[in-house]
């Protein structure tokens, strides 16, 4: 609309000029005929919507019309101040704009050259504004044909010289818009020829449109084969087609030719511009590049085959149930061992959850299941638990099953997250084990009383049978014919000596059992403790053990049983030596008898493996050796307990384990 109202306007600015030439012309022949004729044209002249000047050949200005002399906000030429006898100077001092005096100067020298010119330059308003104006000159010939005047005529451009400006920067603007948007943008015509593309997909391609022209055939064949992938053309060609026919959006995937010939996932969607009758004039589209997307896409898509696997073939029962509880997923594993699918359940008037645990758990189990499950919906404490469970064939197994809540970066729980194990072969395991272990108690204790009964009968049997030999001795000594009544009264003495001896090993025996704390002597500890050494010397040389002992001086001297302490001191010491068989050296084994406030405490230290099962050591027949009876720890509390102290064990600083007794010291010493 503008370039044809500018082009309107020029051709009438030159037919006027050339009216103005021929009037002027003829004005001037018929000046001095006619006043009336000059009046009529000096009114016309003013009332033309034009501007009109006349100047010299050097541009000074001679005559503005009304118009020209109303824009410049003058009464007449005369008030334009004179520099040197010149107004021009002065024109462009006051009038023409400071950026534009180069082009009027230049239409100046068209002047004097007098060639005929057309320009644009902007010129000051009475109101101070500087407006466009579109400016022509033609030469005015007196009769010999000489250059006489110029006549200028101007017209005011300046709406539509800033209307074009604005157009351009809005177009530019828009330009911009369209390259600098991070989208590769395409239109084309209805037939889907490209027609323009923005930089980006010119960059991206690394073609321009007019590289589509070749006379293999139309535009968009060409970019079909330049750009898609062999593979997709055809569905592309057929969907855009498609489009095209039925006007519908194109939106699809393919890949595309980089510039560099690498073929890149792109997603395109186009859309049909349509005029006002509702007819496609053109299409627009766009094409994003999602390589990197799709990438993404495969490899999550990659990683949830592959975690699908794992959950699939996993080989434990797995199943997710929602923040209720309910089952929403079962892998196979756990659809197999079922034999039902989980839809199966729906439609029972129970929630998916009870039907499970009444169609599956086994009945005693049920309640317990349960109430377990409903308290760690409750609170989302993770459930562990075993119970028996049916399979297909309706054999009742055992299993664990664990559940543990899956929360959201709330906290919130979004999931229960279930895994059940068939551990019934590992149940009826466990249990037989714990039946053979019985049996083996059992039988280790019989084994160990039989040991005991065979030592106490070793112990018994040698006094009884010097009782025995010593009878017959004292028998024969008798019967002789002169009986050896001296020979036969030593026999008989060794008879009372042996019996007592026997006496003596049964009731220590009874006394070691009965807790007898009869036969008690005063003593101090530090004696019995160098006879243990004594007994455990070669042992100690034997495993390369260092005996360190250390018995604090003056200690008071207590009333014990000195053969009961000696053998829980023994079995202490020995034990500790058991438990450094299989350390590395240097092996050593502290004993220190120390007294604090009534007491006198002996430790026995040593560096072994330590204690595995404190809370068992105490309990008759437990050992862990191999060829142990398990009843040495049992009775040294015991008789240390019928002492009035006590027996522990604690951990030793740095290894090892520490076994401390304590015995009371009478009141009246510990005072
Ligand atoms: P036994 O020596 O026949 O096993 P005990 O009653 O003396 O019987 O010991 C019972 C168990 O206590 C031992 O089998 C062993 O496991 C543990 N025990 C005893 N003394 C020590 C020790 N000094 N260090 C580690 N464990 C010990």
């Amino acid at each position: 609309m503008l370039i044809q109202f500018l082009v309107a306007t020029s051709t009438f600015l030159a037919v006027l000029v050339a009216f103005l030439l021929v009037c002027v012309r003829r004005s001037k022949h018929q000046f001095r005929e006619s006043n009336l004729a000059l009046r009529e044209l000096s009114k016309l002249v003013d009332i033309l919507p034009v501007q009109i000047r006349r100047v010299s050949q050097d541009g000074e200005p001679i005559y503005f019309n009304r118009r020209l002399l109303d824009f410049c906000g003058l009464e007449g030429l005369e008030q334009v101040q004179t520099i040197g006898g010149s107004r021009l100077a002065t024109i462009i001092d006051s009038y023409v704009h400071p950026l534009d005096t180069g082009v009027f100067q230049e239409a100046v020298t068209s002047l004097s050259k007098g060639v005929p010119f057309s320009t644009r330059y902007r010129f000051r308003r009475a109101d101070d504004v500087y407006r466009w104006l579109d400016v022509r000159g033609e030469p005015i010939l007196d009769v010999s044909g000489t250059l006489a005047q110029w006549v200028i005529v101007s017209i005011d451009i300046d709406d539509e010289v800033r209307a074009v400006e604005a157009l351009r920067e809005s177009e530019t603007q828009l330009r911009r818009l369209v390259d600098v948007v991070p989208a590769n943008i395409w239109c084309s015509n209805p037939d889907g020829d490209p027609i323009a593309v923005n930089r980006r997909l010119r960059d991206y391609v690394g073609l321009e449109v007019n590289e589509y022209d070749e006379h293999r055939g139309s535009r968009r064949e060409v970019a079909y084969q330049k750009l898609v992938h062999p593979d997709d053309v055809s569905a592309v060609r057929d969907r855009l087609s498609e489009c095209r026919r039925t006007g519908e959006p194109f939106a699809m995937r393919y890949r595309m030719r980089r510039a560099d010939g690498a073929f890149r996932w792109v997603e395109g969607r186009s859309e049909p511009f349509l005029d006002e009758r509702g007819e496609t004039r053109q299409w627009y589209g766009v094409l994003y590049d999602i390589e990197d997307q799709v990438k993404a896409e495969e490899a999550l898509k990659e990683r949830e085959r592959l975690v699908w696997q794992l959950v699939e073939t996993l080989p434990a029962m797995i199943d997710c149930a929602a923040p209720n509880g309910e089952p929403i997923f079962r892998g196979q594993q756990l659809r197999e061992f079922l034999g039902y699918q989980l839809e199966e359940l729906d439609g029972s008037p129970k929630s998916r959850l009870d039907a499970t645990l009444d169609a599956g758990v086994h009945p005693d189990d049920v309640v317990g299941v349960k109430e377990h499950y409903a308290h760690c919906l409750a609170t989302g404490e993770p459930y562990a638990r075993r119970h028996r469970l049916r399979r297909f064939d309706g054999q009742y197994r055992w299993v664990e099953t664990r559940a543990a809540p899956m929360r959201d970066d709330h906290g919130n729980i979004v999931q229960w997250n279930v895994i059940c194990l068939d551990v019934d072969a590992e149940v009826k395991f466990e249990e037989n084990l714990r039946l053979a272990q019985e049996a083996l108690a059992r039988a280790s204790q019989a084994a160990s009383l039989a040991e005991l009964s065979a030592s106490i009968a070793h112990e018994v049997n040698q006094p009884l049978s010097a009782v025995i030999n010593s009878t017959n001795a004292c028998l024969r000594w008798l019967e002789g014919e002169t009986p050896n009544l001296p020979r036969a009264i030593k026999s008989a003495e060794r008879i009372i000596q042996s019996a007592e001896s026997a006496a003596e090993v049964v009731r220590k025996i009874r006394a070691l059992f009965q807790q007898s704390v009869d036969v008690r002597d005063t003593t101090s500890l530090d004696g019995v403790i160098a006879e243990v050494r004594d007994f455990v010397a070669a042992e100690t040389s034997r495993f390369s053990t260092t005996l360190e002992i250390d018995v604090e001086g003056d200690l008071e001297v207590i009333p014990f049983d000195r053969v009961q302490i000696q053998q829980v001191l023994m079995n202490l010491v020995r034990n500790g030596l058991d438990a450094m068989s299989s350390v590395h050296i240097p092996r050593l084994l502290q004993i220190r008898v120390y007294r604090v406030n009534e007491h006198v405490f002996t430790s026995v230290a040593d560096r072994g493996i330590g204690v595995e099962f404190p809370e068992r050591i105490f309990e008759p027949f437990f050992t862990t050796k191999q060829k142990g009876m398990g009843m040495g720890l049992a009775i040294s509390r015991s008789i240390i307990e019928a002492h009035g102290g006590k027996l522990w064990a604690e951990p030793n600083d740095p290894a090892g384990a520490r076994f401390v007794f304590s015995l009371p010291i009478p009141k009246c010493k510990a005072a």
